[in-house]
């Protein structure tokens, strides 16, 4: 037997883990990619300018240790999330890593884990309950309405019921694209015994006022988890990050691998934010286009779920995974999120949304 031979079947794999499958959005090489959400515009040359001679800075400290607790880049984030909520934040409730999903793992390493639950309505991102998994954390789905957005009230009551020491709240929702107002959350908050995680790594592109504004009320609950993937174009660079109490990050500061944010991953994203307005000038574009869009598939007799985030879920399509390969073959990838009947599409430049248009009115229904 050489190691090609060897199975998941061979492995002294945990119990638990058995059968799973990993996170996977097919990566095909077609022209137009429209199904990871990502920000469609590359970064403005002076931003890659600036990322390259941050990064080269950098580089000559290589031969040391980042700062463990990322000092600098937690103070440039809090500056950016205080001047666009209206919040007054500083560095002691910013916490980062590689992406907001380390940052979810983080949380529920420190909150979830064995004898603890964590508690989505869904259908909603799928790595929470991989994540989930991953940390021996009982996930608890609960359903959305039958349009997909969330009932609060009830969602309340079944929290206060099943008792969760973590509630997954996503708003705008991945991947139907609705999001919640202040005021329908806070009956969650109330319910909640113990961590409330709003995950709004969509918020820029939604007019909705962000749970940050919520801290104060509830500073030993609320958890606000962002990332720089979506709005700021830094997808690759890999930087998510969180708004909480103080208490909070000093708990996720048990669980972190020390140095888990490079040298540069640090000089890039502080680079990146330093171009923020920028970047997130596509946001405004984004958002007019993801109306276009809509209004273009209905036009086609598609139902779109309405979005406020860079991405719309249409239906009704009979077989959703035959009209999902149609897309492939007519040059674009979508998303098959397992939706009975949807797709989901992400907005991507006029050019690209033409093209997926175009297709959509040859795809079978
Ligand atoms: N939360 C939601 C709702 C998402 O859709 C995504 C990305 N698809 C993430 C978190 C994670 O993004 P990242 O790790 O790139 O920050």
């Amino acid at each position: 037997m050489t190691a090609d031979d060897v199975t998941l079947a061979d492995l002294p794999l945990r119990e638990d883990l058995r059968g799973r499958s990993p996170y996977g959005a097919p990566q095909l090489d077609v022209p137009i990619r429209l199904n990871t959400n990502e920000n469609p515009y590359p970064p403005p040359p002076e931003l890659v300018d600036d990322v390259a001679a941050a990064v080269r800075e950098a580089a000559q400290e290589l031969h040391r240790y980042p700062d463990r607790d990322a000092v600098a880049l937690r103070q440039d984030l809090a500056r950016y999330l205080s001047a666009s909520t209206g919040v007054a934040l500083s560095e002691r409730n910013l916490w980062a890593a590689n992406g907001s999903n380390e940052v979810l793992q983080q949380i529920m390493q420190a909150f979830g884990g064995p004898g603890r639950t964590a508690l989505g309505f869904e259908p909603s991102y799928s790595m929470h309950p991989i994540i989930s998994a991953g940390t021996r954390t009982e996930w608890v789905p609960t359903p959305r309405r039958a349009d997909f957005s969330l009932d609060t009230a009830e969602a309340a009551v079944i929290v206060a019921e099943r008792r969760p020491d973590i509630v997954f709240v996503t708003s705008p929702n991945n991947p139907t694209g609705g999001s919640i107002p202040l005021e329908e959350l806070e009956p969650v908050l109330r319910a909640a015994p113990g961590i409330v995680v709003v995950d709004e790594a969509y918020a820029e592109f939604s007019s909705r006022r962000s749970a940050v504004e919520l801290l104060d009320a509830y500073p030993a609950k609320l958890i606000v988890s962002r990332t720089m993937s979506k709005a700021f174009a830094f997808a690759g660079g890999r930087l998510g990050y969180l708004a909480a109490a103080p208490a909070v990050v000093d708990a996720l500061q048990l669980v972190r691998l020390p140095y888990h944010l490079s040298v540069l991953t640090q000089a890039a994203a502080r680079a990146a934010l330093r171009h923020a307005d920028a970047t997130l000038a596509s946001v405004a574009k984004l958002s007019a286009e993801r109306e276009r869009v809509a209004e273009a598939l209905r036009g086609l007799g598609f139902i779109p779920v309405p979005s406020d985030a860079n991405f719309i879920l249409f239906g009704e399509f009979g077989d959703a995974k035959a009209s999902w390969k149609s897309y492939v073959d007519a040059g674009v990838l979508v998303r098959d999120v397992g939706i009975e009947g949807h797709l989901r599409v992400s907005i991507g430049t006029p050019e690209e949304n033409d093209a997926f248009l175009a297709a959509s009115k040859e795809v079978p229904r």
